[in-house]
């Protein structure tokens, strides 16, 4: 069991971050941003109401003004005791009236407003209809960027997440393979993950032999046996805050084949990691992976982007991808994951989470990535 972050993020926290959220809708020339619930409303305000349903709850920041927040009448008293209420200025509806003309009073009639992705249809819908000059663009299309820079406390939750998945890669290392089924070894390491502080476990990727190969396969009824290569891939939610690690391990003695194949993608993560510092594109993080596998003849066989930014979501901006340009920042967070992918036999990926500080990077994930021998 790690140890869990102390420090609770306070109303102070939350209006920073809606200041911030004001500051880069202005820089974007938008008229400000709309929240429906989800990650981007945990972030902003720390509110996550029971349920997320057919009502209407929104937070709207625009630059100049003071945030303010509409909640159904009946979830109020939820709204009023999120630890950013004292930061907020919350206005509520009854049932019966339509939300979304009381919504409108928040909102520029002409204003162009960034909207969670999550917003649901209904409700960009409803908003549309009653201000029907105003625009509306995907937050993650208009500001990518605004949760992917992570504060001090963030970094401590995501690091103590990194260390509870390294922790229960260790313990997996010493269970049985040979001859027990993937969705064994995916309940042995959800269990695990919860034993080592996670809250939500999200994902067991288990892919042993041929399986292996396809990067989106999960987990299934196959029988591993001695002689598989097999792909362990996990994570989960600790403290509110995401894991996400891969390693791959053999059963029994590998083929030298299997050895080279996994010491290419070792050093296609290592390359990869080397590239992180302030200033450099996201896909140049790609590139330094993927010409490592190149070089090696493998280009065709890494059939995926090389990582995703974590936090609040197991996959968020930055996208370490071909194309985006965006400089890493210090404080942000994303995973580092090449593989090789050899249809019909195995696959092989090695993934970190990685943080970006003032001279380079920081892995969150610890364990060795050296192929392990398991029995
Ligand atoms: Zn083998
Ligand atoms: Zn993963
Ligand atoms: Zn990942």
């Amino acid at each position: 069991m790690t140890t869990a972050p102390t420090r609770q993020f306070t109303a102070a926290d939350y209006a920073g971050r809606m200041t911030h959220a004001a500051d880069a809708a202005r820089a974007a020339g938008l008229a400000g941003v709309l929240v429906t619930p989800g990650p981007d409303l945990v972030y902003l305000t720390g509110y996550a109401p029971v349920a997320i349903t057919e009502r209407l709850t929104m937070l709207v920041i625009a630059p100049g003004r003071d945030p303010a927040m509409i909640v159904p009448t009946l979830e109020r008293p939820d709204a009023e005791v999120a630890p950013s209420a004292r930061a907020l200025r919350i206005v509520d509806w009854l049932d019966g009236s339509d939300p979304y003309a009381k919504a409108a009073k928040l909102v520029d009639a002409g204003g162009r407003y960034a909207i969670s992705d999550s917003a649901w249809a209904m409700h960009a819908l409803g908003l549309q209809e009653q201000v029907p000059d105003a625009t509306y663009v995907s937050m993650t299309r208009a500001l990518p960027m605004l949760r992917a820079i992570k504060g001090e406390d963030e970094l401590e939750r995501l690091a103590s997440a990194g260390a509870a998945a390294d922790a229960a890669y260790l313990a997996i290392l010493r269970v049985r393979f040979a001859g027990r089924r993937e969705t064994e070894i995916g309940a042995d390491l959800a269990a695990l993950l919860r034993e080592h502080g996670h809250s939500e476990v999200d994902f067991t990727v288990v892919g042993s032999g041929p399986n292996g190969a396809n990067p989106h396969h999960e987990i299934g009824e196959r029988v591993i046996e001695a002689g598989d290569m097999v792909v362990l891939d996990f994570g989960g939610i600790v403290a509110g805050y995401g894991s996400d690690t891969t390693r791959t391990v053999h059963v029994g003695e590998p083929t030298e084949e299997e050895r080279r194949v996994h010491e290419i993608v070792v050093r296609a993560q290592q390359a990869g990691f080397e590239a992180v510092r302030p200033g450099v594109a996201c896909q140049d993080v790609d590139r330094a992976a993927r010409q490592v596998i190149e070089d090696a003849g493998y280009g065709e066989r890494f059939i995926h982007r090389t990582g995703h930014g974590i936090g609040l979501t197991t996959h968020e901006p930055p996208y370490i991808i071909e194309g985006e340009t965006h400089p890493l920042e210090p404080g942000m967070c994303f995973s580092i994951e090449p593989g090789i992918y050899l249809p019909g036999r195995f696959g092989v990926r090695i993934e970190d989470i990685v943080t970006v500080t003032a001279d380079g990077g920081r892995r969150l994930n610890n364990t060795p990535r050296e192929l392990a021998i398991v029995s």
